[in-house]
């Protein structure tokens, strides 16, 4: 049977008189691969600030696997098993890319605050090697995060977010400013994870989102206006055609 690994509900998020998020509910199974689509200002980034716990709920629940999680602080929920990545990557660049991934492999450990000296013996240094293989970026490993390409900081960004026991992964527009090779590169190498980790990504770009997704909510005004669709689903749904369509001129 499947398990359902997130599940929201009924999640509202006040800007004062803005419901940036209106009552939205989600369900999304163990290894599945969940696209929000959405045109800009329709709430995306919020509902993932409001699962993350990044923002307090207005009203509401989160829950992943059957823990409810909507008390609790960011960082618990980091340990949880709840990560995400931003719009705008959030890292390093002075440090190489092994420091990041270690620095967020120590982070979601309990004794994340010993100093304990960087050796490649460590566990913390094996499981670095072990995300950097699994993401193709080992041979980079020394290099300076600042001097990778977009598409490969974003892959750093990424093997952060697997660090320790990540369950569920938010990805907020991992594809938006990449070059067309970096485009591609980034879902072949999200469909080598492991299956039974969870991943939601925000796109803006219908194409990369119907190539990635098992199924697909539409965000509009805050508001779930579709809720589980298949890709054939939404390349049938003339409304949601050109609600998007439209939406990505305005943003153009
Ligand atoms: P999306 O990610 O779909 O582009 P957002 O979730 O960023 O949309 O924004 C949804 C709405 O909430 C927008 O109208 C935005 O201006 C508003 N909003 C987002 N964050 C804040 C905030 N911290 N304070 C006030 N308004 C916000
Ligand atoms: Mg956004």
């Amino acid at each position: 049977m499947e398990r359902i690994a997130l599940r929201v509900e009924n999640a509202t998020k006040a800007f004062g008189a803005l419901l940036a998020v209106d009552e939205v509910s989600l369900s999304i199974a163990e290894g599945e691969k969940h696209a929000i689509l959405g045109p800009n200002g329709s709430g995306k980034t919020t509902l993932f600030n409001v699962i993350t716990g990044d923002l307090p709920l207005t009203s509401g629940k989160v829950f992943l696997y059957d823990h409810e999680i909507s008390s609790l602080s960011a960082y618990r929920r980091i340990r949880s098993g709840i990560r995400r990545t931003y719009q705008n990557t959030l890292l390093f660049g002075g440090l190489t890319v092994f420091e990041n991934l270690f620095l967020a492999v120590k982070g979601v450990q309990p004794d994340r605050y010993s100093l304990r000296s960087v050796t490649s013996s460590s566990p913390a240094a094996e499981e670095v090697g072990r995300i950097a293989a699994m993401l193709r970026i080992d041979g980079f490993l020394s290099e300076p995060v600042a001097d990778l390409s977009h598409g490969n900081q974003k892959l750093v960004e990424i093997g952060m977010a697997l660090a320790g026991e990540a369950k569920v992964i938010l990805l907020d527009e991992p594809v938006a400013g990449l070059s067309h090779e970096d485009r591609a590169l980034i879902p072949k190498v999200l469909s080598n994870l492991p299956r039974n980790i969870t991943l939601v990504m925000i796109e803006h770009d219908m194409n990369v989102a119907l190539q990635f997704a098992d199924f697909v909510t539409v965000l509009h005004n805050g508001k779930a206006i579709r809720e589980r669709l298949t890709v054939d689903q939404v390349k049938n749904d003339r409304y949601i055609q050109e609600l998007y369509v439209g939406g990505q001129r305005a943003h153009a």
